[in-house]
């Protein structure tokens, strides 16, 4: 499964759907894209069951010009597979993609009162409705407070409805590398998605918030201490 992020001028869609074909090899069920407008009033979602070629037929003929946005091919571990268990998950003003496992969803599920909400079977939504929980008005506050809860290996990319255009991540254990562009900022479940656009990339460390803008990335831990990226080159032909 892969995870692709981008904020910055190019068509988000265009990046997102490239990026995604190049994860391909990683393997997956089902393909989405989330697809944030600048001035927040609604995030689009496209998902379905298949390939990524699928996806981009039900993209077709859509006039999508967004420049923010998130992406993911799913490896089902939890809920069959269909359109509706395909990432992204919206859960109220949080919108997310997930790789991994989350343990103790059925506990979340019962202790935030998620039951009977949820449109698809995934743990990855219920880690959406967490998030949401926890949410109220301060992006960096609710990531901290609901990874606190969240047990189970995961790269979650999120975007906030009262945040257009801007993405976070966290980790633990799934990859994300990330890199600022010459007109924006991108990330990815690895380096193969992201060579096109830069030369240099780091990998996000775990637990820590990486919040991507227009105009650039920050990294923060979780007692809100600011850290330098560590840069690698790109060492290969693409
Ligand atoms: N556990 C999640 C699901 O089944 C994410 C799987 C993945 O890593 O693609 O939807």
């Amino acid at each position: 499964c892969g995870i692709i992020g981008y904020t910055g001028k190019k068509s988000v869609k265009d990046v997102l759907l490239n990026g995604l074909e190049l994860l391909e090899y990683r393997g997956y069920d089902s393909a989405g894209i989330a697809l944030s407008d600048p001035d927040g009033t609604k995030t689009e979602i496209y998902k379905c069951a298949g390939r990524v070629a699928d996806l981009r037929k039900l993209c077709e003929g859509r006039k999508l010009t967004q420049t923010c946005g998130i992406g993911h091919t799913r490896w089902a571990t939890h809920g069959g597979v269909c359109d509706a268990n395909a990432h992204p998950h919206r859960v109220g003003k949080v919108t997310l993609v997930h790789n991994g496992i989350i343990e103790n969803y059925e506990e979340l599920a019962a202790e935030y009162g998620l039951l009977g909400k949820l449109r698809s079977q995934t743990d990855s939504e219920i880690a959406a409705g967490v998030f949401d929980h926890f949410y109220a008005g301060d992006p960096y506050d609710c990531i901290k407070k609901a990874v606190g809860k969240l047990k189970g290996t995961f790269a979650f990319v999120l975007m906030f409805a009262d945040f257009p255009e801007r993405i976070y991540s966290i980790r633990n254990v799934s990859p994300i590398v990330a890199a600022k562009t010459e007109d924006g900022a991108i990330l990815a479940s690895d380096v193969t998605a992201i060579g096109k656009y830069t030369g240099q990339y780091f990998v996000v460390p775990e637990y820590h918030v990486l919040t991507m803008t227009k105009d650039g990335i920050t990294l923060t831990d979780l007692d809100g201490n600011k850290k330098e990226p560590e840069y690698l080159e790109i060492d290969f032909e693409l």
